[in-house]
């Protein structure tokens, strides 16, 4: 099945700088279909759940570092969405871009929108603020999207666009 179902959150840095809207019109233009959206601002638990028990976050960066992302997630509220399309998950990977702002290439929207380090988000004791949170691979997305939306918070329905994409095996031959 390449019809995937991914989740993007827009972190606190991308909400208070209001550069929502615009970041948003990216994935639209692209063609992926919004599926679900929604504001919150979840507690410690919650983001445990997010980064550790999906994420395994803690066993590849350490306690510290998960400690000061957990921290920055919580500097306010976030903005969360489910986008549906082929490959999806890998695709908006592709467009967010490298985890570390300093090196995530211009064009991606880490690279377009943040510039800070590692050394510097170490040195000052903080999460890197990198605009979005995007699910990693299908399995996590899938993860993901249960932990973040109910089922009755996704929808189904059908974009315009849907009929270039859908288009039966037997007419192409
Ligand atoms: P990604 O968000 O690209 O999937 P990770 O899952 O490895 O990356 O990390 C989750 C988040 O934790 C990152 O997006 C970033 O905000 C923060 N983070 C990761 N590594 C560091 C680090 N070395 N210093 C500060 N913050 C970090």
């Amino acid at each position: 099945m390449t019809q995937e179902k991914t989740l993007i959150i827009f972190k606190p840095d991308a909400v208070g700088r209001g550069i929502v809207g615009e970041i948003l019109a990216r994935f639209e233009k692209v063609g992926l279909k919004i599926i679900g959206s929604k504001m919150l601002q979840p507690d410690t638990a919650f983001f445990h759940h997010h980064y550790e028990t999906i994420g395994t976050m803690i066993t590849r960066h350490g306690q510290e570092i998960f400690d000061t992302t957990v921290s920055m997630m919580q500097e306010g509220p976030v903005i969360a969405f489910v986008l549906e399309g082929v490959d999806a998950v890998s695709i908006v990977r592709k467009m967010v871009g490298a985890t570390e702002s300093k090196s995530a290439l211009p064009g991606t929207i880490r690279g377009d929108y943040s510039h800070m380090s590692y050394a510097h988000a170490n040195e000052v004791g903080i999460g890197l603020p990198n605009i979005l949170h995007a699910s990693g691979d299908v399995k996590e997305a899938n993860l993901e999207i249960t932990h973040w939306f109910s089922d009755k918070e996704l929808f189904n329905y059908e974009a315009v666009h849907e009929k270039f994409t859908q288009t039966k095996k037997s007419h192409k031959k």
